[in-house]
């Protein structure tokens, strides 16, 4: 019977940091701030905005959300980017996506200054992660790294199955595993046969969003399984894409959905938040 990872105590642990770190920031005179801009009333993202605003909140940074409304200009909300790169109370500025139809997610996060990307999606911070440069890491993937080595799973040399390269989790989680030295492949919607793939993992880390993918035939007996998958199902309840109840008979470590990866990402972008707060203070104090 697999061990439970307990996403939950992880990210209260990354917060607990986040608030020390805090602290010593303002020992120095900064107030580590974040800039969250929401265009429209998308439920799921007015939700997600007002946790994220309300953690950083508590944990005594600088929060600001810019609500825009639905029908803005792709040039006014370039402007109020370019206003948020130049503000130096802000450190991370964060576009929540998606955004509506007429703007383009990709055109807008690239004005984002990569000093302040602390969603880790601008091509800069990308381009750093694969030179195995300091970045900013994209906060879903990055959390699903500090689960791996909270639970010392050993990642050097052993193989790595991610399913999913989006360019949110999928992409960013293979290239983060194997500059810590996994051998990594990577599946996706074209990949024929990926159970054959998974079934070889030691670490297999599901990121596709489809309910009941991963199957106990799916899995290595003692893999360590990863669920980053968010599903609604038609009874209204959330599910990974892992049959967690046949998958943890299987598996050494498994991580539940919800209370696995999910706190993580928060947990993560406040990291990161202060993370650019910390390098802008040394970028100013270095001669
Ligand atoms: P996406 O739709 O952008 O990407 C899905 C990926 O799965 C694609 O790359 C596609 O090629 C691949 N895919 C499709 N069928 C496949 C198959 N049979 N085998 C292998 N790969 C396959 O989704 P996303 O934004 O990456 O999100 C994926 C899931 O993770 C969703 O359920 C989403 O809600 C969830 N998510 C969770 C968090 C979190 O905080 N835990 C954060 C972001 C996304």
């Amino acid at each position: 019977m697999a061990q439970i990872i307990d996403g939950t105590a992880v990210a209260e642990k990354v917060r607990a940091e986040v608030k020390d770190r805090v602290a010593a920031l303002g020992a120095r005179g900064v107030v580590p701030g974040l800039a969250v801009v929401l265009v429209g009333e998308h439920p799921p993202s007015v939700l997600y905005v007002r946790k994220k605003a309300e953690m950083a909140k508590a944990l005594g940074m600088h929060s600001v959300v810019h609500h825009l409304s639905e029908d803005i200009s792709e040039d006014e909300v370039i402007a109020l980017v370019e206003r948020l790169n130049a503000d130096p109370r802000v450190h991370g500025v964060l576009v929540q996506l998606p955004l509506p139809g007429h703007i383009d997610g990709r055109t807008v996060i690239d004005r984002v200054s990569p000093l302040k990307d602390v969603d880790g999606l601008h091509p800069v911070n990308i381009g750093w992660l694969q030179a195995g440069r300091p970045a900013l890491l994209a906060c879903t993937p990055q959390g699903v790294m500090r689960l791996l080595r909270e639970y010392e799973v050993p990642v050097l040399g052993r193989h790595a199955v991610v399913l999913g390269r989006s360019a949110i989790v999928g992409r960013p989680m293979s290239w983060m595993l194997l500059r810590s030295h996994a051998t990594v492949t990577t599946c996706h919607r074209h990949t024929v046969d990926p159970a054959a793939h998974a079934r070889t993992a030691d670490i297999l880390i599901s990121a596709v969003g489809r309910p009941g993918l991963v199957t106990a035939d799916w899995v290595k007996p003692g893999a360590v399984v990863i669920d980053v998958g968010i599903n609604r199902t038609a009874e209204g309840k959330v599910v990974g894409d892992v049959d967690f109840a046949a998958v943890s008979e299987k598996a050494a470590l498994i991580t539940p959905v919800p209370r696995g990866v999910g706190p993580m990402t928060v947990a993560m972008l406040l990291s990161n938040t202060c993370l650019a707060a910390e390098r802008a203070l040394d970028r100013a104090v270095s001669p």
